[in-house]
């Protein structure tokens, strides 16, 4: 079923999405391309960034449209095991809608795998028990300095191998708190440093989150007005899996009128 839902853009405001990226521009070309609602969500890594939202909330109040388009953000830990550069102040202070978040760092060098796992799944656990954040973004997305470090078979052996129990525990987070885990397409799916083994893995890890009630989110993670609607393929993987409408999140409360 083509919903036509992405929830994770970039814009040029922060500097990592392009110059593409206008609010206008993502507007006009999601309206072109069919998506009929979306979730514009540029970095806050610390708050230096936080008057740029404003001008972003600005843009998205000035383009007309008949799509849905919320206000969000994309939260990023200031360190291993560190906070947000949000809180229920910075949200009511700015009307943030719509909440991605999560750990975009490994945070070791080990080539230990359950090493590397432990790092990410606390800090997975807490992003899908902070009431302040709706969805939990890119699990098992690196960078390039940490993807490098290891080789593409290893990357692979750490999907495939992925714990049953971890998976269990991620499954129940996120229904017990209607957090949805995010299927990435940028960072994931139609990201060129994983392998297609990785990738296949990847779609088993989804289909074991969602025999145990999982629920997920679809984001194109677009830093380029030619990736918006990637996010259709992160659909087709739920959808190609058969998991039940119910398990696909949707923001639900507008925190302005
Ligand atoms: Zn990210
Ligand atoms: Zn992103």
């Amino acid at each position: 079923m083509r919903r036509g839902l992405d929830y994770h853009i970039h814009t040029f405001y922060q500097k990592c999405g392009n110059a593409t990226l206008t609010v206008e521009n993502i507007i006009r070309r999601a309206e072109a391309i069919g998506l009929t609602s979306i979730a514009i969500t540029d970095h806050l890594n610390h708050r230096g960034q936080l008057p740029n939202f404003r001008l972003i909330q600005q843009d998205i109040q000035q383009v007309e449209t008949s799509i849905e388009v919320w206000f969000g953000c994309e939260l990023n830990f200031e360190g291993c095991d560190g906070q947000w550069a949000y809180d229920e102040a910075v949200r009511d202070e700015y009307g943030f809608e719509v909440v991605v978040g999560g750990i975009h760092s490994a945070y070791t060098d080990s080539q230990d795998p359950m090493e590397v796992i432990d790092i990410q799944h606390r800090h997975h656990m807490r992003t899908l028990e902070d009431p302040l954040v709706h969805v939990l973004v890119h699990p098992y997305w690196f960078g390039d300095g940490d993807v490098n470090r290891r080789t593409p078979e290893w990357w692979q052996r750490l999907m495939e191998r992925f714990p049953e129990d971890r998976i269990t525990e991620l499954a129940q987070a996120s229904a017990a708190n209607n957090s949805p885990i995010e299927l990435n397409s940028a960072a994931i799916f139609h990201n060129g440093r994983y392998s297609e083994g990785f990738q296949a893995a990847y779609v088993e890890f989804v289909r074991r989150l969602a025999e145990r009630g999982a629920l997920f989110t679809f984001g194109s993670d677009a830093h380029d007005i030619g990736q918006l609607g990637w996010s259709d393929y992160a659909e087709g993987v739920l959808d190609g899996l058969g998991v039940p409408e119910q398990q696909v999140w949707r923001p639900t409360r507008k925190a302005t009128a």
